[in-house]
């Protein structure tokens, strides 16, 4: 048999309504704080993300899909969105107007060559929002709490945002040489990555998780000592604009986030199920200040987020969430029961008569005894079943059972619109 791609999963059925739900709250929340949608493609030319997400992140050195196209192009699956997002803004020419900022929301699936484990795939879906141009605290407050919103109106309710700031260029060359100087002395003990990192970029040895290293990483130097004046002023504004707005943090000065464009702000949402199953950040984001001028866009800056529907989806079914939610919108309102083989072609055309009204209609393809037929309507999870026989069609009826109720009445055809609206709307 064959089956899926090891670290990929199919979603279907149930799981596939639950993951459209969670999808079109969070597109929702993002319209509401005016971000408007961007598709962009699947695969992308490998460079786009070696001179953005970086070549010192483990993404870039270890984890891309790329491959040689027949034209011998180098290209990757994407492994994330914003540089995908962010190439269309230049490309597009968005900027030329300046009507900052520009504001862009995606959903969509990512690609990542990672060990599989709980909460990691190797395609998985990334929803997330990307505001580029006005460089202050209000856009990077904004977004951050965009995203805080949007996980309570999934009905998330003790979520921990950790903050950290990576600071302004000067406040990193600073910090970076610190480290440098402090991870030299340790690096004979550490992990192959580090020594690595060390090399392209020591920042990302403070992400390491081998636990050998972890003592090392947590004595080092702290980036808050060796912020300058105007990037410490930046993240205090950032976190007195939160306070504000009822936005709680944790500021977490290990968080230095994945990816290389970070600058300025960097975020993480954690939730923890009531299990006590943890699924690793269920967002993460940060300001960055060198992607579009890296891109060939103007010298702007912005600040976005992405967050893993998958993992989301997983704390939602452990905690229950989806019990207080009304996914019956994928239900079936209706299952025609056509009574006997000639009545099936006529059953097919009243069904879609009743779809153009908005009622998810299907209909029994097979001549079946009727019994059988209420099976399948059961099964089906319909709301109501319809009987259409020749009687009924003769006389201008339709015979409908209420399955969840169980009763059933026969309806004249001219009044069975306002039948349907008065039960299937009175649902609602
Ligand atoms: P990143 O682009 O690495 O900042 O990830 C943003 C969000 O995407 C994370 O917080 C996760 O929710 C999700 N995510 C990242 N990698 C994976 C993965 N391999 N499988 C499932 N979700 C992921």
């Amino acid at each position: 048999m064959i089956t899926v791609l090891k670290g990929t999963h199919d979603v279907i059925l149930d799981e596939a309504s639950k993951y459209t739900y969670v999808e079109q709250v969070l597109i929702r929340v993002a319209e509401t704080y005016g971000f408007k949608e961007f598709r962009t493609p699947i695969i992308e030319a490998s460079n786009l993300f070696t001179r953005s997400v970086g070549d010192s992140s483990d993404i870039v050195r270890k984890e891309m899909y790329t491959f040689l196209d027949k034209g011998e192009r180098s290209i990757t699956l994407r492994p994330e969105l914003t540089a995908g997002v962010v190439r269309s803004m230049v490309n597009n020419k968005l900027f030329i107007e300046q009507d900052y900022p520009k504001k862009a929301y995606y959903v969509g699936p990512c690609f990542r060559y990672e060990r599989p484990q709980q909460g990691r795939y190797r395609q998985f879906n990334q929803f997330g929002v990307e505001c580029v141009g006005v460089n202050n605290s209000y856009r990077d407050s904004e977004v951050i709490i965009l995203a805080y919103n949007a996980l309570k109106m999934l009905g998330f309710k003790d979520i921990t945002l950790k903050i950290n700031t990576l600071g302004d260029e000067e406040s990193r060359l600073n910090y970076k040489t610190v480290l440098k100087e402090y991870f030299k002395e340790h690096l004979n003990s550490m992990c192959p990555d580090c020594h690595e990192r060390y090399n392209l970029n020591p920042l990302r040895i403070l992400d390491c998780k081998v636990h050998e290293d972890q003592e090392i990483v947590k004595n080092a130097p702290k980036m808050s000592n060796f912020l300058t004046e105007n990037a410490k002023k930046a993240f205090e504004e950032v976190k007195a604009i939160l306070t504000e707005n009822g936005v709680k943090y944790d500021v977490d000065d290990s968080l230095v986030r994945g990816l290389d464009y970070y600058s300025g702000v960097v975020f993480e949402f954690h939730y923890t199920s009531k299990q006590g199953k943890n699924y690793g950040a269920i967002g993460a984001g940060g300001h960055y200040n060198k992607l579009v001028k890296e891109l060939e866009g103007p010298d702007i800056e912005g600040i976005g987020f992405a967050m893993g529907i998958e993992r989301l989806v997983s704390v939602m079914n452990d905690d229950n969430l989806f019990d207080e939610i009304d996914l019956e919108d994928t239900m079936l309102d209706v299952y025609i029961l056509p009574i006997g083989e000639e009545n099936i072609a006529y059953s097919l055309s009243f069904a879609n008569k009743l779809r153009s009204l908005g009622y998810a209609t299907e209909v029994c393809l097979e001549n079946k005894g009727m019994s059988q037929m209420f099976k399948k309507a059961e099964r089906r999870r319909a709301k109501l079943a319809l009987i259409l026989g020749e009687n009924e069609i003769k006389n201008g009826e339709v015979v409908v059972k209420n399955l969840a109720l169980k009763e059933q009445e026969t309806i004249k055809m001219e009044d069975l619109v306002e039948y349907l609206d008065e039960i299937l709307i009175k649902e609602e």
